[in-house]
């Protein structure tokens, strides 16, 4: 792919510069009617191609699109620093272009993009400091992220990757490929890969396909996952051609990103039915957001619709502390509260995880909220969804032979090993704290094996207190 650009768009440097101060007072001032395209009659909509050339990507579009937007020339202003693309199809979603349509929030720039308090990072996971070949993210023992193009069809304005996403459309090239599927071959513990970006689905089927291709050469990749938005903003993009190629390389599993109830469209959910009929598991990943989703009534229509069209809620992330979407961050607390509603009103199938990706690249914490009132040797006192407590107790034949047998596997040390008082710690070994402690510990002891009097002083110690 080396000089093989999909779409090749170059932002200048003269962006605004980022403001500590949140802007509010334009996003208030947001409320105004709207104009709405319509998708009738027009021969070419449900070409994709056609999509992706007719994208909004200037104010001038926008307001083609909004007439009523005219006055909110800060728009432009803020799609100067980060970029704005929004397909005919999803703009067609919004019913009101203002800051009470969740469609309008995830799509068009707000002036409170460039409010950038001290800790809001470009990139708060730090993918960069992950990567060991460019373009390949390695944080997690058995699985990568290929990050295949910068380029998605919408750039959703809570994006993480607002520091790469847009800036400049491009593909990875040939070297960079082959420089991952070395890096592949040579970690076999690497078992699931995950082709990101920017939106994969937007490339050329057969850029895409020589990706697959690739990542499938490498005899220890199991599964490989493709992360999308295109079945929520471009659904018509999902084609036969796309799903027979895919299907080519099962296992193969999509996680798209719808975030409301008003994305679930008869042609979203003839996309997500495309994929499912390709053998190809779906699953959700959704970003709870201030003003979009961050109901629990709103969460409850979303994943029952999901059910309904064959794709498991799989994570609803807190959003990350990234620059530029401080606006629709939410408090934790608000993840927990839906968590909560959602427990015992839906099905097990129909609730996501919530996580938090956390800063520092320390990877996904699931937060639940707490179910357990007390544990005992003997008891363990639960609650449940409706706030009933029950006991429950515990095994009384205790485990005097130990756990299952490991299959010749290595014995992993587990809780069980405190609680049976064979071990007071467990401590990940290689963890940075614990290197450094180990380091001191070997400086300490050169110390004292270099300074005899340090050694004369420790025995005089050790001898008076009996040691
Ligand atoms: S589709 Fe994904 S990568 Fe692209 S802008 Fe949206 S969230 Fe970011």
């Amino acid at each position: 792919m080396n000089g093989e650009v999909v779409n090749e768009t170059v932002k200048g440097n003269d962006e605004p510069p980022l403001s500590s101060e949140p802007p509010a007072a334009e996003a208030t001032a947001l409320s105004v009617s709207c104009a709405l395209p319509r998708p009738a009659q027009n021969p070419k909509w449900s070409d994709w191609r056609w999509q992706i050339r007719n994208r909004i990507r200037s104010f001038q579009e926008l307001t083609d699109f909004f007439p009523s937007l005219r006055s909110q020339t800060g728009i432009a202003k803020v799609a100067e620093k980060y970029p704005m693309a929004i397909t005919p199809y999803y703009a067609s979603l919004i019913r009101s272009a203002d800051l009470s349509d969740p469609i309008f929030l995830m799509s068009v720039p707000q002036g409170q993009e460039l409010f950038a308090p001290e800790f809001l990072h470009a990139d708060p996971l730090e993918e960069e400091e992950d990567m060991p070949v460019p373009g390949l993210v390695h944080r997690y023992r058995d699985r990568a992220l290929l990050m295949a193009t910068t380029m998605c069809s919408m750039y959703c304005r809570h994006c993480t990757r607002k520091r790469v996403a847009g800036y400049q459309e491009s593909s990875i090239s040939v070297q960079q490929l082959n420089d991952i599927v070395t890096y592949l071959k040579a970690h076999p513990e690497i078992k699931d890969v995950i082709i990101s970006g920017g939106d994969p689905l937007t490339m050329a089927t057969s850029l895409l396909e020589r990706i697959l291709m690739a990542v499938r050469s490498v005899p220890s990749v199991e599964i490989i996952r493709l992360g999308t938005r295109v079945p929520v903003v471009l659904p018509q993009r999902i084609t036969n051609e796309l799903t027979q190629m895919l299907a080519k390389y099962h296992p193969v599993w999509v996680n798209t990103h719808f975030n409301h109830p008003n994305e679930v469209t008869p042609e979203s959910q003839a996309a997500c039915a495309r994929l499912a009929n390709a053998g190809i598991p779906l699953g959700n990943q959704s970003v709870l957001l201030k003003g979009v989703n961050d109901s629990p009534q709103v969460m409850e229509e979303l994943c029952r619709a999901l059910v309904r069209s064959r794709v498991r809620p799989y994570y609803l992330f807190q959003c990350d502390l990234v620059r530029g979407v401080e606006h629709l961050r939410t408090p934790l607390s608000r993840g927990i509260e839906i968590m909560e509603y959602l427990r015992g009103r839906l099905s097990g199938l129909a609730i996501p995880t919530f996580v938090v990706d956390t800063p520092h690249g320390g990877g996904k914490i699931p937060i639940l909220p707490n179910y357990i009132v007390s544990m005992s040797p003997s008891h363990t006192v639960l609650r449940n969804y409706e706030g009933m407590i029950v006991n429950y107790p515990e095994p009384v034949v205790r485990e005097t032979h130990g756990r299952a047998n490991n299959c010749g596997k290595s014995h992993t040390p587990g809780v069980w090993e405190l609680s049976a008082g064979h071990s007071s710690v467990i401590a990940p070994s290689g963890a940075a704290r614990q290197k450094r402690r180990a380091g001191r510990k070997n400086h300490r002891a050169e110390d004292v094996a270099t300074h005899p009097e340090f050694s004369s002083l420790l025995q005089s110690i050790l001898s008076e207190s009996g040691g």
